[in-house]
């Protein structure tokens, strides 16, 4: 999951202004291929216009996304290839990995069916605490508390405090407010209880939200077996790491390859860190996946892949796929690169 706040409205925005740009600017900032990242792949989502839209797109615009980049020379790769292939400082021509965050079961039922039509593969990353009901997809969670209330009640400190969620508007407001109290002022480690308290507190079961969206064991085994398809690590419980312990931290990156090894018989070998931005990754994070052993850990910061990638092969960038902007022109103009250094204050090779 990532945020769906100011940095991507400021991208958007800088991506509609240079798009006329991208075919000049290609030549020289294009890079050496890209990392796409998807959350949701669905044609009926539950909430087309909720506040998390833009971790959905519809299968058909992976299809033309797909379709339109091979048609650019672009080939598509596992993330082992990308690997080798950054590593060869982008021999072989322009390449893409495909991954997915989270394994909602759409990546299964919706998505697989484009890719396996396009013989492109995927790595989804999978944090085993959301399979297993042990953390929570709480950005699902607090959008159906606002959706179902008029008003909450939120308890502070400081005592209760009534958050208007009456208008749409409003409704927006309170999703940032919680989204805030969420990631900010609550300790990482008490933010399942805090969102429990709030459903509870407002009278909204969370039972059953889990099971409809994500994939579960049985079908993560079922889709790892697949010739298209390389499960990566989530970490364990994704939290935010960079607001963890070194201890806590180490295990989230840790332990869950042992889990993934247990539960599908192989070590994944591919980390996506949580979250992912600036303030759930820093130099700390990238250390600690170095030191588990993976061959690769990817951010949500945005960025086309260059030859100098090769030596941080741990912050690699991605290329968010935004449901709020489903336009091929638009993921055109981020391949050209031309929005890498606009998004990220000047830099053409992004890391951390
Ligand atoms: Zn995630």
């Amino acid at each position: 999951m990532i945020d769906g706040g100011e940095a991507i409205r400021k991208l958007a925005l800088n991506v509609a202004r240079y798009s006329g740009l991208a075919p000049l600017a290609k030549p020289f900032v294009g890079g050496i291929g890209a990392i796409l990242m998807l959350h949701r792949v669905t044609a009926t989502p539950e909430k087309p216009n909720g506040v998390n839209r833009h971790l959905n797109i519809a299968p058909g615009f992976l299809d033309a996304v797909v379709a339109d980049m091979k048609a650019n020379g672009y080939t598509f790769v596992a993330m082992d290839e990308a690997i080798e292939r950054i590593k060869a400082g982008g021999k072989g021509g322009q390449f893409a990995a495909i991954t997915a965050d989270d394994a909602y079961r759409d990546n299964m039922t919706e998505a697989l069916p484009m890719l396996e039509k396009h013989g492109a593969p995927i790595t989804i990353y999978v944090a085993p605490g959301l399979i297993d009901g042990a953390a929570d997809l709480w950005w699902e969670v607090i959008e159906d508390i606002i959706n179902a209330r008029d008003r909450l009640t939120l308890m502070t400190p400081d005592g209760p405090v009534t958050i208007d969620c009456s208008t749409p508007g409003k409704k927006l407001q309170a999703n940032a407010r919680l989204h805030a109290l969420l990631t900010l002022e609550v300790r990482e480690e008490d933010q399942r209880k805090v969102l429990r308290e709030l459903a509870r507190s407002n009278g909204i079961a969370l039972e059953g939200l889990r099971s409809s969206t994500l994939m579960n064991w049985d079908e993560i085994r079922a889709i790892a077996a697949h010739p298209l398809v390389t499960i990566g690590a989530h970490t364990v419980n994704h939290r935010n790491l960079k607001r963890l312990s070194e201890a806590d931290a180490r295990h989230e990156v840790d332990d869950v390859r042992r889990i993934l090894q247990a539960e599908l018989g192989d070590e994944p070998r591919h980390l996506a860190y949580p979250y992912g931005y600036a303030s759930a990754v820093g130099g700390r994070e990238v250390g600690f996946a170095r030191d588990a052993g993976y061959v690769s850990a990817v951010t949500t910061r945005h960025g086309v892949l260059r030859a100098e990638h090769s030596g941080f092969l741990h912050a690699l960038p991605r290329i968010s796929i935004n449901g709020r902007y489903q336009s091929v022109a638009h993921i055109r103009t981020m391949l050209s690169g031309v929005t890498t250094p606009l998004a990220n204050a000047g830099k053409m090779v992004v890391t951390i």
